[in-house]
């Protein structure tokens, strides 16, 4: 492809990566925000001297200014007025990744699913960084691909990819792609269409070759079913409950031994195992590296165990699927906290785990019919608007031996910033218990 002006829309972390990557490699640059930048990203751009508009777009402007392409930060929808405003059709515009991708010649390791991203590919960067490669981590996680490139070019690089980073992908070929679930999620971006959504996450194989592997969880239905009409270039590696239940067998005949809990943490960790062994580590040192991982916060995060109740900090539990394997994990009775902004749940899936293991509900949340209405009749039932408040309910009623477990089902944007912010607050109200 030749281009010499790249104009970039959205100035989050993605879009700046691709505006710094687009100056790194000589081109002419444009970004473009409907709305206001962080000042730590309009600061980088007049840094790098990339010039930019924030708050609307100029569309003269952006006519006049004559792009070869369009970089799309993955916030911002194919739908968006500007595209149409530029007469644009969805060919001439790329995702940040690929623009990444474009401009990188080592192997990409991509992860993507409904649940799992983010334990998964951390697991596979622990695990190959700790065995000596030369690799980066990046993606949906925290570092947008451009980014990486602009500071160095490791020889792999793993990317978490979102299902929005993945709708503008046409040539975008990872060595290796890993599909972990398609459970909903996010269907608001889909037209409310799961088909859609599924699409989108197997677009990370579309322009794989015989040469790339593709790992997939095929106890996964829509998965399986997506299978049985898609033609698959690449060679396909399946995964199972005969492979991860109920621990992951190893080459010797033996089981490898994981520090994390739940069945679905078996079945990340052996996507991160195959990966491995494709880049040619020993089972012996996975299995090293295996037991030396930390898992970033919030997810199934032992926080204490006080007056010997356990505490466990699940905030980024964001749906019913997380929360199944959160409460199929549990072994002992359990006090959940749940609750939040409902994104369309249907907790039919869950009525089972929650009539055997839990005995308390704790609602977290401004509205909190749909979770009542759901359980009220099976456990008893307890509403709050406050961490420090649903913390004090669970201490009070929590006996010997039991788990209070935080993991909401729903996302946290009706009581606090951010699912991290919950998190927080829930830990240090369970740290206070213990002064
Ligand atoms: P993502 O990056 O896809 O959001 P995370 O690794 O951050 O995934 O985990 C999000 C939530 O989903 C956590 O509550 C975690 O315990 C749960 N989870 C992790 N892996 C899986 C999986 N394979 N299936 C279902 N839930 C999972």
């Amino acid at each position: 492809m030749n281009i010499e002006k790249v104009l970039v829309i959205g100035g989050g972390e993605s879009g700046v990566g691709a505006a710094l990557l687009a100056k790194k490699k000589n081109y002419q640059v444009f970004l473009s925000d409907r709305g206001k930048l962080k000042s730590e990203h309009r600061e980088e751009l007049i840094n790098h001297n990339i010039p930019f508009e924030e708050e609307g777009h100029n569309i003269e402007k952006l006519i006049g200014f004559g792009f070869d392409i369009i970089v799309k930060s993955p916030g911002v929808p194919n739908h968006a007025p500007v595209f149409s405003m530029l007469n644009i059709e969805d060919r001439d515009i790329i995702s940040e990744i690929e623009f990444g991708s474009i401009h990188y010649s080592g192997k990409i390791i991509a992860v993507t699913g409904s649940n799992g991203k983010t334990t998964t590919s951390g697991l596979i960067f622990h695990i190959l960084n700790s065995a000596g490669l030369d690799v980066g981590l990046g993606g949906n996680y925290g570092i947008s691909f451009c980014r990486i490139l602009t500071e160095r070019e490791p020889q792999v690089m793993v990317l978490e990819m979102s299902s929005f980073q993945l709708d503008d992908v046409k040539s975008f070929r990872p060595f290796v792609a890993v599909i972990l679930n398609i459970t909903p999620d996010h269907l608001d971006r889909y037209d409310y269409d799961i088909n859609k959504y599924a699409e989108a996450k197997f677009k990370i194989t579309q322009a794989q070759t015989a040469k790339d592997i593709l790992i997939l969880n095929q106890d996964d239905k829509i998965i399986a079913d997506i299978l049985k009409s898609k033609k698959i270039n690449a060679k396909v590696i399946k995964i199972s409950k005969e492979n991860y239940l109920p621990a992951i067998k190893n080459q010797y005949g033996g089981t490898f031994s994981l520090n994390l809990m739940g069945r679905h943490n078996a079945l990340n960790s052996l996507c991160a195992i195959d990966v491995a062994r494709i880049f040619g580590l020993s089972d012996k040192v996975i299995q090293e590296h295996l037991l030396t991982f930390k898992n970033d916060s919030h997810r199934l995060e032992n926080v204490a165990i006080i007056n010997d109740v356990k505490y466990i900090n699940d905030s980024k539990a964001t749906n019913v699927d997380s929360v199944y394997y959160a409460l199929e994990a549990m072994e002992s009775p359990v006090i959940w906290i749940a609750g939040g902004t409902d994104k369309g749940n249907d907790y039919n899936d869950i009525i089972d785990f929650v009539k055997e293991k839990v005995e308390i509900l704790i609602c977290l949340g401004i509205d909190n019919t749909k979770l009542k209405t759901a359980f009220e009749n099976i456990v008893t039932v307890f509403e709050t608007q406050s961490m420090t408040e649903a913390v004090a309910i669970a201490a009070e009623n929590a006996e010997s031996g039991a788990t209070v477990l935080l993991s909401p089902a729903c996302a946290s944007f009706d009581l606090f910033k951010n699912y991290v912010d919950r998190g927080d607050q829930f830990k240090s109200a369970v740290l206070k218990l213990k002064e």
